[in-house]
């Protein structure tokens, strides 16, 4: 028996109660073919692996622990002496050899520092663009997997099973590659339904980029909420690559779905909220909230306790709901100066809990006092954090005005 590792072997009564002439012709052969790559003396593996850029890592481990394979290595001090690095400071090497290139850690890295090759954020940002470039409001996207959603849609295809012309689809290896800053980055874009659809569970091809795609999509329809996008505009499948004909009714009824809905409005395609939701989205403290969730729901906390995804719902939501008020807080200050009042009554929201925010967007460093203006102190972000805002909505935002228009 071979484990998702590469040259990881069972045999005889290690499996199961054999006879000793079952296991003994059972370790012959695991023998043969553990044998084939030690005499060829190098292993052979896909060129779609991930690379850790360690200027952007802030060694949270969230990779180490989402990879199914092992693949993410966390270098003790001594070996990253030889590597080069500062020896104070963990650093994080995917093992090439072990990487089969699923993309799940690169898709929940809070500080977007793994690189997919061939498979890059930039890519894929640059398909959805591509796929969206005319009339937005009358398509509609979908992420498909390679290995089972892709599947299906061919099979639909060689079939010639019917289904709506307007579906932009977007291969990934594998669901747990989807951001969730895609999906909300495309209805910034105006598209008015978002379909992603990966193997069915429990038999991703990688183990559980499914598992993980499952929350972030959890994560993606609490922030659609908050933006004013009715969660019936984002549609989570898992399916078979033998269910063509379930890939095209599911597309059909999609589509059928969203019609309903209509477009989306573009005050919520432009507006603060989903500007704020993008960034909760692509926030450090949701990113690792998420990339945690799966190990709570199996393994539990550090006391032992496992939580329900009920429970893991309330916890996200109560996060979501927290971030987005900071969010907007701060895409506000990166556009002027504002006093707690001015913003309370600008987010009418209590003067209270704005204070507290600003106290600790100070504190973090994202924001600074610029003056007293009578008695009031007005704030402004800092810099660094205007930078990362301008680099968010010039993407999304713009696009999507525009593409809304079109
Ligand atoms: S998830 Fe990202 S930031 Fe965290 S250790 Fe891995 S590469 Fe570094
Ligand atoms: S791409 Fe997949 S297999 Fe490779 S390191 Fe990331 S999670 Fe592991």
């Amino acid at each position: 028996m071979e484990f998702a590792t590469d040259g990881i072997y069972l045999a005889g009564c290690a499996r199961s109660p054999k006879s000793l002439k079952d296991t003994v012709e059972e370790a012959l052969g695991t023998a043969m073919r553990a044998a084939i790559p030690m005499k060829r003396g190098y292993i052979e593996s896909d060129g779609l692996i991930a690379e850790i850029d360690g200027e952007k890592c802030m060694s949270c481990e969230l990779c180490a622990e989402t990879c199914a394979y092992g693949a993410v290595e966390v270098l003790a001090p001594a070996a990253q002496e030889a590597e080069g690095e500062p020896a104070a400071r963990r650093s994080f090497k995917v093992i090439e050899a072990l990487c089969k290139g699923c993309g799940s850690c690169a898709a929940g890295c809070p500080e977007h520092a793994i690189a997919m090759q061939n498979f890059s954020s930039e890519q894929i940002e640059a398909q959805i663009e591509a796929g969206l470039v005319n009339v937005p409001a009358q398509k509609q996207l979908a992420f498909a997997c390679h290995w089972c959603a892709l599947g299906a849609a061919d099979l639909a295809g060689v079939s010639r099973l019917q289904y709506p012309p307007n579906v932009r689809i977007i291969r990934v290896m594998c669901s747990g590659r989807v951001d969730p800053t895609f999906v909300l980055s495309a209805f910034a874009r105006g598209v008015p339904g978002v379909l992603v659809a990966g193997c069915e569970i429990p038999t991703c091809h990688y183990i559980s980029g499914n598992i993980y795609a499952g929350y972030r999509m959890d994560l993606v329809k609490i922030l659609m909420k908050l933006a004013g996008i009715e969660p019936g505009r984002l549609r989570v499948e898992w399916l078979s690559a033998a269910q063509g004909d379930r890939f095209a009714r599911v597309v059909d009824d999609f589509n059928k779905g969203t019609n309903q809905l209509g477009p989306l409005p573009a005050e919520v395609v432009s507006g603060l909220d989903l500007q704020a939701a993008i960034a909760c989205a692509d926030s450090d403290r949701l990113r690792l909230l998420v990339g945690k969730l799966p190990e709570l729901a199996e393994l539990g906390n550090k006391y032992g306790e496992i939580f329900s995804r009920h429970e893991l719902t309330r916890i996200l939501t109560e996060a979501a709901s927290d971030e987005f008020v900071t969010q907007k807080v701060l895409i506000l200050l990166k556009h002027s100066i504002m006093s707690v009042k001015s913003l309370a009554a600008k987010l009418d929201i209590a003067p209270p809990r704005v204070l507290r925010i600003i106290l600790d967007l100070v504190h973090s460093g994202n924001v600074r006092r610029v003056k007293i203006e009578g008695t009031s102190p007005v704030y402004s972000a800092e810099e660094s954090a205007k930078e990362a805002v301008q680099q968010r909505d010039e993407k999304p935002i713009s696009g999507g005005v525009e593409s809304a228009r079109t």
